[in-house]
């Protein structure tokens, strides 16, 4: 594609024509799971039909065509996210599962008793939670960067935070209940400076921008496959090779190992260390096609054609009368969470879905973020590439619609 062309793209996605209680279907529910193009659902139906098999263990030639599909995902990866070596991309279950096993197996290694871990007041819960979990093994503490009124990180706090006890700084790249993008170059240059590693939730961020491991100089990075136009059941961790290396592994089992004896065993070496068992090798496989697709696109257009959405949204979202929009960062991709007056999320979102809009609404797994905000939820909106203006004119008159009823 030269230039973007989002009625082409549409096509690409069947579902995008179907209709839900009587009325087009308008899918603004993307933070929580995109759709997928034709060309990744016809790779699901290929891999049943032509290379059903297991992997890295099969002298027969269904199981090297599986093999070899499943490792062109992780070459593809290299490239998508500029890592410096494909061994560097573990495959896992998605991003809750690559920030437990970050949690766990650095945790392990490196965290002690008073050490400490530095996470946000944006956090989604997942990247809350296995932290919590740590401090509670080893007697670290948890120390929470806040934000203000915008949905903008306090970097001031944030340098004062950080210092020679911070054992990981974990934090999300763009904040999937508020939009905002966190200046992610100047957290990883902080934290490096006081000899602290930093993970980054991108779980919101590699199918909205650009993402590059080594410009960044980011240790770990985590997404999940069916954010990305994917499947579901597959995700990534980005590791880099020192921090792989001098980690434990994470769970025991078949693939993980290079010899076995009741008195001993050796582990393979990276990226199979960290992946124990049979993977979801379809979804492995077929992941490949959604990375195809974003870099056919370009992520440079997606961003441009997303930016000018989710400026038009914002804008008549502010027209009208009675609604709050919460996370208004200077740096925003994709996500327009708001209230309606006094009025609960989940009763605009009924309406909404009666009209064949499809939104999130509640606390988004951020219970302390609306907690800060002292809000129950939102109602969010969160945009792909495949959304319209007029996705945005009709979710703008359902809100109308709904405030009329409500208000
Ligand atoms: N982090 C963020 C910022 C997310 O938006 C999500 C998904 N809502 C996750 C982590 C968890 O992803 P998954 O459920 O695919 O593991």
């Amino acid at each position: 594609l030269e230039r973007f062309d989002v009625d082409r793209v549409r096509k690409d996605f069947p579902i995008l024509t179907r209709t839900v209680n009587g009325k087009p279907l308008v899918y603004l529910d993307n933070g929580a799971t995109t759709q997928k193009p034709q060309q990744v659902i016809d790779a699901i139906v290929d891999y049943y039909t032509q290379l059903n098999s297991n992997v890295h263990r099969g002298v027969h030639h269904l199981s090297q065509l599986a093999t070899d599909a499943f490792e062109v995902t992780r070459r593809k990866l290299r490239p998508f996210l500029n890592a410096a070596y494909e061994h560097e991309i573990i495959f896992t279950k998605g991003t809750t599962e690559a920030i437990n096993l970050v949690a766990s197996c650095y945790g392990k290694a490196f965290v002690n008793a008073g050490d400490e871990i530095v996470i946000s007041a944006m956090e989604h819960h997942s990247n809350i939670v296995p932290w919590q979990m740590l401090c509670e093994e080893q007697g670290a503490i948890l120390k929470v960067i806040p934000i203000n009124e915008a949905g903008e990180l306090d970097m001031d706090v944030y340098q004062a935070t950080v210092g020679s006890r911070t054992k990981m700084v974990a934090i999300t790249y763009v904040s999937n209940a508020l939009g905002t993008i966190n200046p992610v170059k100047e957290i990883i240059d902080v934290a490096h400076a006081a000899g602290a590693p930093v993970l980054l939730d991108a779980a919101q961020a590699v199918q909205h921008l650009p993402v590059d491991v080594q410009a960044l100089d980011v240790d770990f990075l985590a997404f999940s496959g069916h954010k990305v136009y994917g499947p579901t059941g597959i995700g990534v961790l980005y590791g880099k090779e020192k921090w792989l290396n001098a980690m434990p592994p994470y769970q025991g089992g078949g693939e993980m190992i290079k010899e076995v004896s009741f008195a001993q065993t050796t582990y393979n070496e990276l990226p199979f260390k960290y992946e124990a068992g049979t993977p979801n090798i379809e979804a492995g496989v077929c992941l490949a096609h959604a990375v195809d697709y974003l870099t056919a696109i370009g992520l440079d257009q997606i961003a441009r054609h997303e930016q000018e959405l989710l400026d038009y949204a914002t804008e008549r979202l502010l027209s009208i009368p009675g609604i709050r929009i919460v996370g208004t960062a200077k740096q925003k991709s994709s996500v327009v969470s708001f209230l309606l007056g006094g009025v609960h999320p989940y009763d605009v979102g009924v309406i909404l879905d009666k009209l064949g809009i499809a939104v999130r609404t509640g606390h988004h797994c951020t219970q302390p973020l609306m907690d800060r905000y002292g809000i129950p939820g939102t109602v969010r909106a969160s945009i792909a590439m495949y959304n319209t203006k007029e996705d945005i004119d009709a979710l703008v008159a359902g809100v109308e619609r709904a405030a009329a009823m409500l208000l």
